[in-house]
């Protein structure tokens, strides 16, 4: 489960780590530090599931994203939409 992700630092082209305690209720962009595809933060469910972030839309290229296009390819790329700084 993803639980850190990247937002934008205070240079340009700087990439800061952030963790889900963090993220929730920050409107900032968020990116998963593995593909770089966008993220939004869940909070913990009443089910018991931890906080953690999705990705807002699925990469088969992620080991991070459970996609309804597939599981993952076994295969790292970068995500088709990434997002820039
Ligand atoms: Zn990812």
């Amino acid at each position: 489960m993803l639980t850190i992700c990247h937002v934008r630092g205070d240079r340009r082209g700087e990439w800061r780590e952030i963790t889900i305690d963090q993220a929730i209720g920050l409107g900032e962009q968020m990116k998963c530090p593995r593909c770089e595809g966008r993220v939004t933060p869940f909070k913990r469910s009443r089910n018991g599931a931890r906080a953690h972030f999705e990705h807002v839309e699925g990469h088969t290229g992620c080991p991070h994203s459970r996609s309804l296009k597939g599981p993952y390819s076994g295969h790292p790329s970068r995500h088709p939409d990434p997002v820039e700084w």
